[in-house]
């Protein structure tokens, strides 16, 4: 039994989404004539409680449109020290966007809190100083280990924001998991920010695609700077008909990966190699010594981990994880910590 516990990216198109894709209307999505593209993007936008959103072909490119929506070449964007926009997306928002990022020390799991926040903002002071045009969040927290951010430090973020006249985005990769893992609906957090990515290629199971979402009038730019990037694509409706499926299908079900992730923590914890308590959604992360070691010995009975550091590691579960594999996961890694001595 192969398992891949290393990403939620890793998941397979079922037969059903792949049935979905086969059967997709599709056009010229560039002349935005693709028919499946249009309504997952009008199903999206609608969800969160905006104007319009943006199917893109990856959640880096999302974000990298979001943040040149908010923030001109030079000027700056804060965010956390963890955040994927800083640490997983190569340099794009200074190499593509000419954008400043100053980042604030990420606190334990990644939790945002706005007080924490507002001694960073920087405003526009004359041509001796960078001025800061808008903050970035992370929700759930990647890095922090799928942490859900609360939503008053969000609804401080967004008065700090509309006080000062910054943007605010969110990294949204899997707001799915924070609204199912928090009860706050999308369009509650849609309500607290100006630009947001969302992908549906993580818990959601599909094989590509990711969205911008905000106002009509910063779609239509989102619109240029895709196509700038090279993201504009022609018959995207068979990527997009992967996503409406999964909207449709596989939303309900990440309570089942949250629940196997809390059990696979606890089965873990004994063992010293985690904090069952700190898992909120699907992601646990591991400190091993030597996990290297751990990873490899787990490899070779078909179960793969991700190693982040010389002692840290990250396990997923997703839509190809089910209640009997993750036993099976269970058994490897405990008998590989014991065999081991880790
Ligand atoms: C996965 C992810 C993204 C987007 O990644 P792509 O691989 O470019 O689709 C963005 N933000 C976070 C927090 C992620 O986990």
């Amino acid at each position: 039994m192969l398992l891949d516990l290393r990403s939620d990216t890793v998941t397979r198109p079922t037969a059903a989404m792949r049935q979905a894709m086969a059967n997709a209307d599709v056009g010229d999505d560039v002349y935005g004539e693709d028919p499946t593209v249009n309504a997952l993007e009008a199903l999206v936008a609608d969800m969160f409680g905006h104007e319009a959103a943006l199917f893109t072909p990856s959640g880096s490119m999302a974000n990298q449109i979001a943040l040149q929506l908010l923030v001109a070449p030079g000027d700056e964007l804060l965010l956390d020290s963890e955040a994927h926009v800083v640490s997983h997306e190569v340099g794009a928002a200074a190499a593509i966007g000419g954008i400043s990022t100053r980042t604030w020390p990420s606190p334990p799991r990644g939790r945002v809190a706005a007080d924490l926040v507002s001694d960073y903002v920087r405003p526009a002071a004359g041509f001796h100083t960078v001025a800061t045009r808008a903050i970035a969040v992370e929700n759930t927290h990647n890095r922090g280990g799928g942490t859900v951010q609360a939503l008053d430090e969000l609804r401080g973020l967004r008065e700090l924001t509309g006080a000062a006249g910054l943007g605010l985005h969110c990294d949204g990769a899997r707001i799915w998991n924070a609204s199912v893992a928090s009860g706050v609906s999308f369009a509650e957090y849609g309500a607290l920010f100006d630009t947001m990515s969302v992908c549906l290629s993580k818990g959601l199971g599909a094989p590509v695609g990711s969205l911008v979402i905000a106002s009509r009038d910063r779609i239509a730019r989102a619109k240029v700077l895709r196509k700038r990037m090279g993201g504009g694509m022609r018959q995207a409706g068979i990527l997009a008909a992967a996503g409406v499926h999964a909207l449709d299908q596989h939303l309900a079900r990440l309570a089942d990966d949250h629940e196997r992730a809390a059990a696979l923590a606890a089965a873990l914890e004994p063992y010293g190699v985690t904090d069952a308590s700190t898992v909120e959604t699907n992601i646990v992360l591991l400190r091993v010594p030597r996990i290297a070691e751990l990873a490899a010995a787990a490899a070779e009975q078909g179960v793969f981990i991700s190693v982040m550091g010389p002692t840290s590691g990250r396990l997923l579960t997703h839509l190809d994880v089910d209640d009997a594999k993750l036993k099976h996961a269970i058994a490897v890694l405990t008998g590989s910590l014991e065999s081991h001595g880790l």
